[in-house]
């Protein structure tokens, strides 16, 4: 059975790319950066260029820039290090109800320190309202922290002009980028943000590697002690090879995400349209969604329409992958008003860069079929 990948959200395959200088670099560069000789030299010159390459990506400077293992880690570390780092002006945060778990986890490790966080509602196609972020600041707030594209939905929030909002009452704000940073352009500058993270395995780059970025201006307390590197921010011995490989990423992304976006959307409408003349509900379809985001709620059917298209080889999603083996159901549905029976019969189809338009077909004829 020739199998279809549909879960570009949950996971991108690595660019070969990407592969070769992650395996050229491992192969090459055997000190560690922190070394004071010539292998711990040439290490840190790799570094220092892959971070370049980062930081220009984000239109940041190099020292805004911090290596992680993930985009969990790299949530965790702007959500818990900024609110620490500000305790003393204030405990309020106000993120949203659909973020990733990676945020929302980190808000309520950190209610149990005593902070006090704001759930934005969101309206029935995903989107926060400004005035409704507006009205939640108070002067004890902190921290911002709203996610630029939703990994379930899709759907792409107003961040530039929520971190208007939040830039007016000098709050900072976060930006978890991980879905986003495919398609979207992470310009730090035209999105006006203070904290943006993003990760290299939704990005067609290597697993367990990630980066936030950091306005320098912006106070933050480290999670993990050591040997202080990362300028102390993010202590333990680099991953060098994953870096540069992110890196590679980065830059492939700059180059290809115009035209990727053209290609797939083009799939991604003509599928859609495919699915909704066969009675499917496209949800959110009405607002700025990433260009190969598709949820569609069935109209009628089986209980597990994900394991169903599994057997017949068609790998797609129900909510998001980290809860889709968990038996709860999606908080993002529910955010959006779904009921029961509605998120049992919604799926997740997410395209990619080797996604055809003969899979797509494939996907449409056995969704009809079920
Ligand atoms: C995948 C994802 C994360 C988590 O990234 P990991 O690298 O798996 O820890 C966080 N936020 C969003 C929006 C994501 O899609």
């Amino acid at each position: 059975m020739k199998r279809v990948y549909a879960d570009y959200a949950a996971a991108t395959p690595i660019d070969d790319r990407v592969l070769k200088v992650v395996t050229d670099t491992a192969r090459q560069y055997s000190g560690n950066p922190s070394s004071l000789h010539s292998f711990g030299q040439e290490a840190a010159d790799v570094l220092t260029t892959a971070r370049e390459s980062v930081a220009s990506f984000l239109n940041a400077a190099s020292d805004e820039v911090y290596f992680t293992s993930s985009g969990t880690e790299s949530n965790n570390l702007a959500l818990i290090g900024i609110a620490k780092a500000n305790r003393e002006r204030g405990n309020h945060i106000i993120t949203t109800s659909i973020e990733h778990p990676s945020v929302l986890n980190a808000c309520r490790a950190l209610e149990r320190d005593g902070f006090i966080v704001t759930y934005l509602p969101v309206d029935h196609e995903g989107r926060v309202a400004l005035h409704d972020f507006t009205a939640a600041i108070t002067p004890q707030t902190i921290l911002a922290s709203i996610h630029l594209a939703n990994s379930e939905i899709g759907v792409i929030q107003p961040i530039a002009e929520l971190s208007e909002v939040a830039r007016a009452h000098a709050i900072p704000i976060h930006t978890d980028a991980c879905q986003a940073a495919a398609f979207a352009e992470l310009n730090i500058k035209s999105l006006g943000v203070d904290a943006l993270s993003f990760n290299g395995s939704k990005l067609y780059g290597p697993r367990g590697v990630a980066a936030l970025y950091v306005r320098e201006s912006v106070s933050i307390f480290p999670l993990l002690y050591g040997g202080g590197q990362e300028q102390s921010l993010r202590s333990g011995s680099e991953n060098l090879s994953g870096v540069v490989g992110l890196a590679e990423a980065c830059r492939i992304a700059a180059a290809e995400r115009v035209s990727d976006a053209r290609r797939i959307s083009r799939l991604r409408d003509q599928l859609q349209a495919t699915l909704q003349s066969i009675g499917c509900q496209v949800n959110c379809a009405s607002t700025t969604r990433l260009p190969n985001h598709l949820s569609v709620t069935i109209p009628t059917g089986k209980a597990n329409i994900v394991d169903a298209l599994n057997r017949r080889g068609i790998a797609v999603s129900s909510g998001s992958a980290c809860s889709s083996r968990s038996q709860t159901e999606s908080h993002v549905l529910v955010a959006l008003g779904f009921n029961s029976s509605q998120i049992n019969r919604t799926i997740r189809i997410s395209l990619g860069r080797q996604t055809t338009k003969k899979e797509t077909e494939v996907i449409a004829q056995l969704v009809g079929r079920i």
